[in-house]
């Protein structure tokens, strides 16, 4: 599947860290879990405690998997993919 853009909602985001799990597992080509291999991150703000979502520029969409990994595995609807 072919992704162009990737969009992230903090107000639906838990911060359970399932999508940096996701992401690492992708980077390490589905050897292992580990959150610093991770294009994706979230934290909590230590001035307002709102969360913050990022992805940085090692993101590569996820190419070669069926749909982008920290997407699928978001289960609270905080992130979703443009085709
Ligand atoms: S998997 Fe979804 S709800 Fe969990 S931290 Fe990531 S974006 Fe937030
Ligand atoms: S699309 Fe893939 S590579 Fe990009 S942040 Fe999500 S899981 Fe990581």
């Amino acid at each position: 599947m072919k992704v162009f853009k990737l969009w992230l909602d903090p107000k639906k985001c838990k911060g359970c860290l399932r999508c940096e799990l996701a992401c690492s597992f992708h980077k390490s080509g589905h050897k292992f879990f580990n959150p610093e291999l991770s294009s994706t991150t979230v934290s909590r703000s230590n001035e307002n405690k709102k969360i913050i979502m990022k992805i940085d520029d090692t993101c590569d969409f996820c190419e070669n998997e069926d749909a982008p990994l920290c997407v699928k595995y978001c289960v609270f609807g905080a992130r979703g993919a443009i085709k």
